[in-house]
């Protein structure tokens, strides 16, 4: 009775690790990978998480008793004065509801159900046309259409911002958009302050649209967590509506852990309390109630002024690297006079370089260098070192002029 089901098509990120481990090269180098490395190209377990673990394990008093449907109490809290900041008018009036789930990818999916269950406006998000390719399947798994708006122009390499304010304009009034809260992912594109304040005039007044911010990269973008939450707190502190998914994966490097947050932000602190029973039942009959451990170290973290102060230097050691691995390679392409502009690999941000690399130049790249990434030319710089980025202006200089 499953003789006729059909093989999924591969993950495309999964996809260019299974090509990486088949590569028997010796100088393979892996750049599809969204997660940091260190200059010795080794995943990182941020000290601050090392101490923290210490902490919770020498305390004998911890049990493995089930959580909460929504989480570690402490940790949503914590979780919404980093996001929003401690002083955020929607958490001193109550007007917040935040539930710990499994990592962004859990929050985003536990939101999306929540609404395709519960919003009074169009079941509709409009999610960026280029975008981490999740969002295709996490929205309409949950209930909701997901349709584009356009968001990258490979012309400039950068904004389409008429595009996007355009395609903005024409969905429905109070449909919902995803926005990524910083760091775009795959583009490394964001809107400038004075775009994102035209954003929000589109969002609120003109059209009414529910914001669903995916934040991701939190400190991990510019080494700054306020600077990295500046457009959620732009949208939360205007007082309209709004959601946020929040990830632990990058800035704490928590990947596996499977921590995130998931606020929904509204305007009456009633509304907040029943909203809260339903996302409860939400979560109960998909997963009954969240880990324990990996929460449990971001409380340790964020409730502890030396350890959140130790974190943000980390953070920032992180950021700085990956910025560092983009002027290297910059530098690199302008050494080797690499016909093209090369100035997006510094002006984007965050995790990945989105080169504007064919699909065939990535192709070449791979057979001829074993560099391996994702089809669609993203670089992730993290999985860059000093020693593999002559390599790599090598191997772009040569698919360039192929
Ligand atoms: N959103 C974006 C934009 C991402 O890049 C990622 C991770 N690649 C996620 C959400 C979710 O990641 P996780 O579920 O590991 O927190």
């Amino acid at each position: 009775r499953f003789a006729h089901v059909q093989q999924a098509p591969e993950d495309p990120i999964y996809g260019v690790t299974n090509a990486f481990l088949k590569d028997p090269s010796p100088v393979k180098v892996n750049l599809g990978v969204g997660a940091y490395r260190t200059e010795e190209g080794k995943p990182l377990v941020l000290n601050v998480v090392r101490k923290a673990e210490e902490q919770l394990l020498a305390d004998k008093s911890r049990n493995k008793e089930y959580l909460p449907i929504s989480g570690i109490t402490h940790f949503s809290r914590l979780s919404a004065q980093l996001i929003l900041g401690s002083d955020c008018p929607a958490i001193a009036e109550k007007r917040i509801v935040t539930a710990q789930c499994l990592s962004g990818t859990g929050c985003l999916r536990v939101g999306g159900e929540f609404l395709a269950k519960h919003y009074s406006g169009p079941k509709i998000i409009y999610i960026p046309a280029t975008t981490w390719t999740n969002h295709f399947r996490i929205f309409p798994n949950a209930g909701m259409e997901a349709r584009t708006y356009r968001y990258y122009d490979p012309k400039t390499k950068g904004l389409d911002y008429e595009g996007m304010m355009e395609d903005l304009r024409a969905a429905p009034s109070g449909a919902v958009v995803l926005l990524h809260a910083c760091a775009h992912n795959p583009t490394g594109v964001d809107p400038t302050r004075e775009q994102w304040a035209e954003i929000q005039h589109l969002v609120r007044d003109e059209k009414q649209l529910l914001p669903f911010f995916d934040s991701a990269y939190q400190g991990f973008a510019s080494g700054s967590l306020d600077a990295d939450a500046w457009a959620v707190r732009q949208f939360v502190n205007d007082g309209g509506e709004t959601l946020v998914a929040q990830s632990y994966a990058k800035n704490m490097g928590l990947y596996g852990e499977r921590v995130g947050a998931l606020s929904v932000i509204v305007k009456d602190p009633d509304v907040a309390l029943r909203i809260e029973s339903q996302v409860n039942l939400v979560i109960r009959p998909m997963y009954s109630s969240p880990p324990t451990f990996g929460a449990a170290i971001v409380c340790t973290i964020l409730g502890n002024k030396a350890l959140y102060e130790e974190w943000k230097v980390e953070l920032k050691g992180m950021a700085d690297r990956i910025i560092s691995m983009r002027h290297q390679l910059f530098d690199a392409l302008k050494a080797r006079a690499t016909p093209g502009t090369w100035d997006h690999i510094v002006n984007q941000i965050g995790m990945f370089t989105y080169s504007g690399l064919s699909k065939e130049q990535v192709e070449y790249m791979k057979t001829e260098y074993h560099i391996h990434m994702t089809s669609d030319g993203r670089i992730s710089m993290a999985g860059l070192n000093t020693r593999t980025v002559p390599q790599l202006a090598d191997a772009i200089h040569a698919a360039v002029l192929q």
